[in-house]
């Protein structure tokens, strides 16, 4: 049988621009699919930050016009292969080149042109997908036009589009783009409080809709976490499913990880030493007998920032280290900050993003703290397993299919979380922690090695994404 051919739309990739954890799947998952059956290949939009390494080696592939409004937009392709995978950029200097990925005045009118430029670009490079997988807010005007305006252009293709994170949804008032979609009526897929919902209208007009952890997937049917779609969730049900994401394990290796001091595999003496050089490069106490807890994060409330706020001084009067590496919302930065002042010898605030001082942070903390308020899948929780850090969280999303409550009698799980947002629940799991940490030194052995021998490979979705991909194209066996 022909391979099957798969195209990821999206807006970010890592290596090429990343401003979080989409950028991370989009980089990893398509490279995870056996060679033999499928054909991945992905398209970006060119931005001007792309670095010169990778624009260097771009091929010009062909170029033609998307009519957008009232206007032809010049759309250029560029191609660059990597392990397999063809990535694709839409290069439009008007849309695309500027400083940032995201935040502009015509955010809506960027991303209309990629999506169009998208579905029109498919006979330019000869490459007909059976799946077009479209992913976040960014790319989910796709499903709905493929639906209405291109269906008649490719035969049987189907559609896919993945939740990344519900909040961002791409609303936008109709009269502002009415011109920019050809609306001859405002379609009810679309509409949203009189305003025009891209992402409602891939969820109404996909083949399957994913989420990226089973926990999230039924979460967001709850008006809690639905972000005012979860009626929209509950009415497609029987086509949403949860797909775990995984993380890139050979770029988070301690065993090769060139960032950290000494690189180790499941030695917990080595991981100590990176501990003690963690403690020196950043001017705290070296002491390998008080356990140090990190976080690395956008500072935002999401990220349940709000409940450390709450009790960060009670943290803070245990024997601990606490290290915070983050950027996101003003108070929350000037808090870190204050406090770590009034603890010279217990906290470090790194108020930057410093993707080397993460992976140090990583190998030399004991313990990683993530309480969010939501979290549809998170990959820090198991990047800092994979450093043998143990991870402290909130049960929901991603977190709760990840990390499970460790328990010394079976010896089994690795790591520990709270189920309620509650900035005293918080407290108590930390002191749980603490405790095992110092009375049960050789449980905090077999915790750290339950933590280290975790396989959040992504070899494990891509085979399930694979399947649904052959699900809705009629070809399980
Ligand atoms: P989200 O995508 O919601 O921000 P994830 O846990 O899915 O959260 O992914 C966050 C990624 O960004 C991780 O790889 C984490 O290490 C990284 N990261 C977050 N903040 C920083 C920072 N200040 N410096 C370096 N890396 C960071």
């Amino acid at each position: 049988m022909d391979k099957l051919k798969v195209l990821f739309a999206a807006s970010e990739a890592f290596p090429f621009a990343k401003s979080g954890g989409l950028g991370d799947v989009i980089g990893s998952l398509p490279k995870a699919f056996p060679a033999e059956e499928t054909d991945i290949r992905v398209v970006l939009p060119k931005y001007e930050c792309i670095p010169e390494t990778y624009t260097h080696q771009f091929k010009f592939v062909n170029s033609f016009y998307v009519h957008i409004g009232s206007n032809d937009q010049y759309c250029g392709i560029l191609e660059y292969k990597s392990d397999n995978v063809t990535f694709y950029f839409i290069d439009n200097e008007y849309y695309f080149k500027r400083p940032g990925l995201y935040g502009y005045y015509d955010e809506a009118e960027r991303f209309i042109f990629f999506c169009r430029a998208v579905l029109e670009f498919i006979p330019y490079v000869d490459f007909y997908p059976d799946v077009l997988h479209c992913h976040d807010w960014q790319t989910a005007l796709i499903p709905y036009l493929y639906k209405e305006q291109y269906s008649w252009h490719y035969q049987n293709m189907k559609t896919v589009f993945t939740i990344h994170n519900l909040k961002f949804q791409g609303v936008y008032g109709f009269k502002d783009i009415a011109n920019l979609i050809n609306f001859d009526y405002f379609p009810s897929t679309l509409e949203f409080y009189e305003d025009v919902n891209f992402m409602k209208g891939a969820l109404y007009c996909s083949d399957l809709v994913t989420t990226v952890s089973p926990t999230y997937a039924e979460e967001i049917k709850d008006p809690y976490y639905g972000e005012h779609l979860d009626g929209v969730i509950r009415d497609i049900a029987d086509h949403e499913i949860g797909i775990l994401n995984g993380i890139n394990d050979k770029e988070y290796n301690p065993q090769t990880d060139p960032h950290i001091w000494t690189n180790y595999t499941s030695s917990y003496g080595k991981k100590m030493e990176n501990k003690a050089a963690l403690q020196k490069h950043l001017n705290l106490p070296v002491d390998p007998n008080k356990p140090i807890i990190g976080m690395i994060t956008r500072l935002t409330e999401q990220k349940g920032l709000d409940l450390v706020a709450a009790v960060i001084h009670e943290i803070l009067q245990m024997e601990l280290q606490f290290v915070v590496l983050g950027t996101g919302e003003a108070g929350y930065e000037n808090m870190l900050r204050d406090v770590a002042g009034y603890y010279p010898d217990k906290m470090r605030a790194c108020i930057t993003f410093d993707e080397d001082l993460s992976r140090k942070i990583y190998a030399g903390t004991d313990m990683f703290l993530m309480p969010s308020k939501f979290e549809p899948c998170g990959l820090s929780q198991m990047i800092a397993m994979r450093y043998g850090s143990i991870p402290i969280v909130r049960e929901t999303g991603g977190l709760k299919d990840t990390v499970h409550y460790y328990n010394s009698q079976t010896k089994e799980g690795n790591g520990y979380s709270f189920a309620t947002y509650n900035a005293h629940d918080m407290l108590f799991t930390i002191q749980k922690a603490v405790g095992l940490f110092y009375d049960y030194k050789d449980d905090w052995k077999q915790l750290t090695k339950n933590a280290l021998s975790c396989d959040f490979n992504w070899r494990h979705s891509a085979e399930t994404y694979l399947y649904y991909y052959k699900k809705i194209c009629g070809r399980l066996n």
